[in-house]
């Protein structure tokens, strides 16, 4: 049996940005268990916008993470009409493409320096419940850790939410190449009828290697996902692929996301990330997102656990401040999908000779 403060399922950025921010806090005997053990590799496009920058920075690890990511200073655009556009922003770092491998692994040993204490291959079976509250976890092998706070942050798949609303599922699928040539420092999202309102990508991850994917929807899973990603890439990336090497196998993953986020919690349970559905409904974003939640629940949940606050409180506050932070970015989703779904971002970028059209565009991308 191991004993907690705080015990946190899943070393996800949602579930290591909660440690590392309780550590920073103070609160000691913080428990993070996962099912693997770390470094580990997580199928993910691994772009990380401004606000996922702004997070790494106030968690102290940007100077870290920075020499290790690929720079992203502008976009590539392609609309479902075919059209293109280059919005670029010179000098400046915009967003990263940092491998999960790397990111999430820095965030976990920063965690671990500030005292909280890291369980590799614990796979959690089940919650332990006593009296309508959760007081821990058991794991497979039949180990068990009590807390007097449980983090859930296990993922896409989570089985320990307390959402109980069908989610609603992205699909994705990606693969890796070496050798595809293309304009430095700038991602790639196009946006084409066979994904939308989803779209497909290609992220640099560094000089020479980059990640193509596409996420979409597809509720009566009527889709051959192989197949459309396969016709998107004969689509969009024949050429530039041709002298290019894959580096391993495509890989599929669902994406959890939400247009409102629902309850985050019962006595005992917070949950943070994308086992929360914290995923943006347009860009399939949720590395930004599951730090940001991890934070908000580590600093809900401090001054509770030093008896500085009541306890009854803890829930709403947290759901509260993860609605003002994600509520308007999740529901401006519905205007980009219709955006995409219509012919108006063609519309739009059709008028980017604009200046201000151009301005506008570009701030509307690094914000969503
Ligand atoms: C193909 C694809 C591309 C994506 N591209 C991007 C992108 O470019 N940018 C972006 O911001 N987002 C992207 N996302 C979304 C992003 O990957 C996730 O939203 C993000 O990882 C969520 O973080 P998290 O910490 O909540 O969960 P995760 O990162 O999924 O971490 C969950 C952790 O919990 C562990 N776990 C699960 N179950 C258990 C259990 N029972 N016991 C113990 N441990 C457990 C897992 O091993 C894992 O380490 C992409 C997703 C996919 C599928």
């Amino acid at each position: 049996m191991i004993r907690a403060e705080v015990a946190i399922i899943g070393a996800g950025p949602a579930g290591t940005a909660a440690a590392l921010r309780l550590g920073q806090l103070g609160v000691r005997d913080v428990v993070l268990v996962d099912r693997a053990d770390f470094p580990r590799d997580k199928t993910c496009g691994s772009g990380v916008s401004p606000r996922g920058i702004r997070t790494l920075r106030e968690l102290g690890v940007w100077d870290e993470i920075a020499p290790q990511a690929y720079r992203v200073a502008g976009l590539r655009l392609v609309t479902p009409g075919d059209r293109e556009l280059y919005l670029s922003g010179g000098d400046r770092t915009a967003a990263i493409v940092c491998r999960r491998r790397t990111l999430d692994h820095v965030l976990l040993e920063r965690a671990r320096a500030l005292g909280v204490r890291f369980v590799p291959n614990f796979p959690v079976a089940e919650l332990r419940q006593e009296g309508g509250r959760v007081v821990g976890f058991v794991g497979r092998d039949g180990r068990e850790v009590a807390a007097r706070q449980t983090i859930v942050a296990d993922g896409a798949h989570s089985r320990f939410t307390v959402d109980r609303r069908p989610p609603r599922l992205m699909h994705a699928i990606m693969g890796w190449w070496e050798g595809v040539p293309f304009t430095a420092h700038h991602v790639e999202m196009v946006f084409d009828r066979l994904v939308t309102p989803g779209y497909g990508w290609m992220f640099p991850e560094s000089d020479s290697r980059v990640n193509i994917g596409i996420c979409y929807e597809d509720p009566e899973l009527r889709l051959n996902g192989r197949r459309v990603f396969q016709d998107f890439l004969d689509k969009h990336y024949a050429r530039r692929l041709r002298g290019a090497t894959p580096v391993g196998a495509f890989k599929g993953h669902p994406i959890a996301c939400a247009f409102r986020i629902g309850r985050l919690g019962s006595p005992g349970r917070l949950v943070v990330g994308e086992a929360g559905r914290m995923v943006h409904p347009a860009t399939a974003e949720g590395i930004s997102q599951g730090m940001r939640s991890g934070v908000l629940a580590a600093e809900t949940l401090a001054p509770v656990l030093a008896g500085l606050r009541d306890e009854r409180s803890v829930i709403a506050t947290y759901e509260s401040r993860c609605r003002r932070a994600f509520g308007l970015s999740f529901r401006a989703a519905r205007l980009w999908r219709a955006a995409v779904n219509s012919s108006a971002l063609d519309r739009v970028v059709a008028a980017v000779e604009r200046p201000a059209v151009k301005t506008a565009l570009g701030r509307l991308m690094a914000t969503m």
